[in-house]
């Protein structure tokens, strides 16, 4: 196979864009003040925080550990002391705070040692550990943790695609570390083919960046490595988008609802391959990414090698500052980034590029106007679907109606309301519904779990009383057999034997007891009228006696007392 391929579109719609790209070296940015480091910097749970305050803490540390499968550990990128642990703004399109660990640098840098190892002769599970506890999530913006992304587990993956597009007029973090990092890129492609045992890898570059295109195939041919060709395709916005460049580089089509997997594709960036190859390799943690820092609103826009946790305002200051006090700062792209809350937040994994608008380079803040069906939303649509349909059911609430639209087949990337006359913020009702639809989903599996808790307790109480009651039972029937087996072996061994051992025997033995004593020792048997009746003549027996007085019950002495008339048998 040749090292270079060229494709042609595949997808619908799209938008071509002034581009804005730099060609400037990537340039280390300063060490800061502070580093402030989100817990949360990937899809999915947030870590759990492992250092304290007034702890000292090395380059490379964790600062806090994975919770749950879907989540990955954060490291410090320099060496300092931690000076607080709370929440503090983060990069988020709400503008919310979220649990940082605080640390103030202490000037020496001082890593942790590298632990390196041949990532080729390691099995694909502990590939994907190394890279787990290396932090590694995809540094294309959507943070996802890697080692989930490697882990196909029964699918068969053919093709690793490695997305080199970077549609977004501004960003050019992802071209610079192609153009300078190539075979850094390659040494992470080599590993991600091992991991997912793939046959072949396709990095694709849109057109606009021939330098990048020249140093990858320059890097690919000294390899020598035939399985990986360096794919030209058209610059078009979103070429980027994951599924739009799968489509054109392999002509396959992800299902609605569907993942890469489910064509035998996995995506990664090219950020993503470095940052794989210095945790299996090097086993380094990703502590520090390439950041853009650009926009008509900043002084001197360039590419930083950015430590993570690096708040935003001393990157704009080692970028020369903003040229305008009301210079709106995005995160990512134009038209796909979101409205940072200020300069304070911090870089994250997932910031690929602050950006800085004037407020003269931004749309004009017009209040959308009624929509006129035109249908140029739809022309524009990559993702092949129905924007204004999509619009109207979502202003209605009428979420049911969006799924039915493939709501969860938009790519969120704006043509249709970059296009639209009307002036529409039709994505923001895209988000939105989607957002209530979440909401609903997560409702309706907290009232499921609540369910079958309910369920699951009323189970358990009635199995409990059942065993209870069966334990009664049998604790009835061993008594039981117990008197039947003393009865038994009382008759066996004769009436008085037996009658120390039966308590209603006993008593009855006590009262002819008491009776012998009142009678001076006379045998009991003597003063006992119902036995020796039969063999008295009536004038022998005793004057108090009744003729058919009863003789000691076997109720008990008691019972002989209340039934005698007398109240004393003597
Ligand atoms: S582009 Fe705007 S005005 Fe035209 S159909 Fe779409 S939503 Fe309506
Ligand atoms: S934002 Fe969604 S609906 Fe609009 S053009 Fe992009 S994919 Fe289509």
């Amino acid at each position: 196979m040749s090292v270079h391929a060229q494709a042609q579109f595949r997808f619908p719609g799209g938008l071509a864009l002034d581009y804005h790209k730099l060609s400037a070296p990537i340039q280390d940015a300063a060490l800061p003040q502070q580093l402030v480091v989100p817990l949360s910097q990937h899809i999915g749970q947030p870590a759990k925080c492992l250092v304290s305050i007034g702890e000292h803490v090395l380059g490379g540390q964790p600062l806090a550990a994975a919770e749950g499968y879907v989540s990955t550990p954060v490291h410090a990128a320099t060496s300092g002391t931690v000076v607080a642990i709370e929440p503090r703004p983060v990069p988020h399109p709400s503008g919310l705070s979220a649990p940082c660990v605080v640390i103030e640098p202490d000037g020496q840098d001082t890593q942790q040692p590298d632990t390196p190892a041949d990532g080729l002769a390691m099995d694909a599970t502990a590939l994907r550990n190394r890279i787990r506890q290396a932090g590694v999530v995809g540094l294309g913006g959507a943070a996802f943790p890697s080692f989930i992304k490697l882990n196909p587990g029964s699918s068969v993956v053919d093709t690793l695609v490695i997305n080199g597009a970077e549609c977004e007029p501004y960003i050019s973090c992802d071209q610079a570390l192609m153009r300078e990092r190539a075979d850094d890129i390659l040494n992470g492609v080599q590993i991600m083919l091992h991991a997912l045992d793939a046959q072949r890898c396709l990095i694709g570059v849109e057109d606009n960046k021939p330098d990048a295109i020249d140093a990858l195939i320059d890097a690919v041919s000294r390899r020598g490595d035939e399985r990986v060709t360096v794919v030209t395709v058209p610059t078009r916005y979103p070429q980027g988008g994951e599924k739009q460049l799968i489509q054109t580089l392999t002509g396959r089509e992800i299902p609605s609802h569907g993942l890469p997997l489910d064509i035998g594709i996995v995506c990664h960036n090219p950020g993503t391959a470095v940052a794989v190859w210095e945790a299996v390799t090097l086993g380094r943690a990703l502590t520090h990414r390439v950041v853009t820092v650009t926009g008509p609103g900043i002084a001197n826009p360039c590419n930083l090698r950015v430590r993570i946790g690096t708040p935003v305002r001393e990157l704009l200051a080692q970028a020369g500052g903003l040229v305008d006090p009301d210079v709106r700062l995005i995160m990512g792209g134009p038209m796909m980034g979101f409205a940072l809350s200020g300069a304070d937040v911090p870089v994250v994994k997932a910031t690929n590029c602050i950006l800085a608008l004037r407020p003269q380079d931004l749309r004009p803040d017009t209040p959308a106007m009624p929509c006129i069906r035109c249908g140029a939303c739809a022309d524009a649509c990559p993702a092949g679907l129905l924007p204004q349909q999509l619009y109207w059911h979502a202003r209605a609430q009428e979420f049911d109606k969006t799924q039915d639209y493939k709501l969860f087949d938009c790519i969120e990337c704006g043509c249709c309301a970059q296009v639209c006359p009307s002036q529409i913020p039709l994505v923001q009702y895209y988000r939105h519904a989607k957002t209530e639809i979440w909401a609903e989903e997560r409702a309706q599996r907290k009232a499921d779990v609540a369910r079958q808790r309910h369920e699951a307790r009323q189970a358990r109480l009635e199995r409990e009383e059942a065993e209870k009651k069966a334990a009664r039972e049998a604790k009835k029937a061993a008594l039981r057999a117990k008197a039947e087996k003393k009865a038994a072996a009382a008759q066996a061994a004769g009436g008085e034997t037996a009658a120390t051992d039966d308590p209603v025997a006993a008593a009855i033995a006590r009262a002819k007891a008491k009776s012998r004593d009142k009678t001076g020792g006379a045998p009991a048997a003597a003063a006992k009228p119902a036995a020796t009746k039969p063999d008295l003549p009536p004038e022998a027996g005793p004057k108090t006696s009744q003729p058919d007085s009863p003789g000691p019950s076997d109720n008990g002495p008691g019972t002989d007392r209340r039934e005698s008339p007398s109240g004393d048998a003597t």
